[in-house]
């Protein structure tokens, strides 16, 4: 019998947030509970989605960053020997495509520093009545992952809301499936809200008519 105890720790470990300690005891746990693993992996998705959707700075564009990798490329194409007369144009096209890797190294280093300081910022908590926790970035969107929630019932939908002080907003409806599943929230958490799920008639309401089954510890 797995500890639950060990199982919360998910998303305190994918934020970082553990002592040297706890961090042993979870990966001893993680090395042979694959429902942690999983969930690991989802959360640290769902992180790291919502790092870049709270970043200051836009990422690169695609067009851009396929730019950068291609000039990356041809400078290594350059190790192939050359004829004399093509040292020169092809030096200076491989300094270019060299101040373009650099740039593209910049940027992942910027990134790394933005996903650091946003993971820093960013909350999760474990929920009870299912597997699975919240994650909150810093701007307050929040996602919500589960794993092996069954289906809803026929003609019924999951809900989920955001309860803080005493007044739940929905935010999405979803249905359940095998696996891990990440829900992004449509309503923000601010900080020491829950979030809590109810089944519902298809298509959702504007206020739960049924007591959550499951709720998160306080964001
Ligand atoms: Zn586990």
């Amino acid at each position: 019998m797995e500890s639950q105890p060990l199982h919360d720790l998910t998303p305190a470990y994918a934020l970082d947030a553990l002592s040297p300690e706890e961090v042993e005891a979870y990966e001893a746990h993680l090395a042979h509970c694959e429902q942690c693993r999983e969930e690991l992996a989802q959360f640290q998705g769902a992180a790291e989605a919502l790092a870049y959707a709270a970043g200051p700075e836009p990422a690169p564009s695609s067009d851009l960053r396929e730019r950068i990798l291609d000039a990356a490329r041809a400078e290594r194409s350059n190790v192939v020997p050359l004829r004399s007369r093509w040292t020169a144009p092809v030096a200076a096209l491989a300094a270019v495509a060299a101040c373009a890797a650099i740039g593209l190294l910049a940027w992942n280093v910027s990134l790394r520093q933005q996903l650091g300081d946003a993971k820093s910022a960013m909350r999760g908590v474990p929920v009870s009545g299912a597997r699975g926790s919240v994650v909150v970035g810093y701007s307050g969107t929040g996602a919500l992952v589960l794993s092996d929630l069954r289906a809803a019932p026929a003609g019924k939908t999951y809900e989920a809301w955001v309860i803080a002080d005493g007044k739940a907003t929905r935010a999405g409806v979803f249905a359940g499936g095998s696996g891990t599943i990440v829900i992004t929230l449509d309503h923000a958490v601010p900080a020491g809200a829950i979030v809590a799920v109810t089944v519902e008639q298809a298509g959702g309401v504007e206020q739960p008519t049924q007591t959550p089954f499951i709720t998160s510890q306080p964001v």
